[in-house]
């Protein structure tokens, strides 16, 4: 069955139930794109609400568009590193839940068979540390590591997305990839494609 989203409820007595993680802004799991800066500029419920969804979601992809701060890059590093305790849980937040949260991203990345979580969390980092680079910044990762993860065989019957080197991620599915690596390894030249995402 596939992973939900409930209602954290403010009441005193409510317990968070077993399998259920919080994910509100009094975790490392909070959107840090809030609804009431958008009101403040103009924009009114339910868009500023959609934005800052669609804000954090690519926000947590590896985007600084929004926000290029080295504070953004610790704390969303800090949220990635916490990702794979989302593998597999509920999700609870004191949104309605009939209502967008940002917590519908986050089981999104919680259903992630592991190996497809592994490459999605190196994808975003090594993102920040290219758009990190182009700003003079120190990278956040060893980039022959992200580039290991990158790089390698996925397994059979899997689709994944693949970047060239162009930035427009291409579907192939695994057998396709994985006989592209064994070319390039077999001719010695370095594998300048990285895996973007990898799906079940
Ligand atoms: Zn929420």
């Amino acid at each position: 069955m596939p992973n939900v989203r409930i209602k954290r409820e403010r009441t005193k007595g409510w317990r968070k139930p077993p399998g259920c993680k919080i994910v509100d802004r009094t975790s490392d799991f909070g959107n840090p794109f809030t609804v009431a800066q958008l009101v403040d500029i103009g924009y009114a419920e339910p868009q500023a609400r959609t934005m800052v969804i669609t804000e954090f979601r690519s926000w947590l992809r590896g985007s600084r568009a929004n926000w290029a701060a080295d504070e953004a890059d610790q704390r969303r590093e800090k949220l990635l590193t916490r990702m794979p305790e989302l593998h597999g849980m509920d999700l609870a937040c004191p949104c309605e839940e009939d209502e967008a949260c940002h917590g519908d991203v986050l089981l999104e990345w919680g259903a992630l068979p592991l190996v497809a979580l592994e490459v999605r969390i190196a994808s975003a980092r090594a993102r920040v540390d290219r758009q990190r680079a182009f700003q003079g910044m120190k990278p956040l990762h060893d980039a022959a590591a992200l580039t290991a993860v990158l790089t390698r065989d996925v397994g059979p019957r899997l689709l994944v997305d693949v970047d060239l080197g162009d930035g427009i991620p291409q579907r192939w599915d695994s057998g396709t990839w994985s006989q592209y690596l064994a070319s390039q390894r077999r001719a010695e030249e370095q594998v300048t494609a990285r895996l973007v995402e990898v799906f079940a």
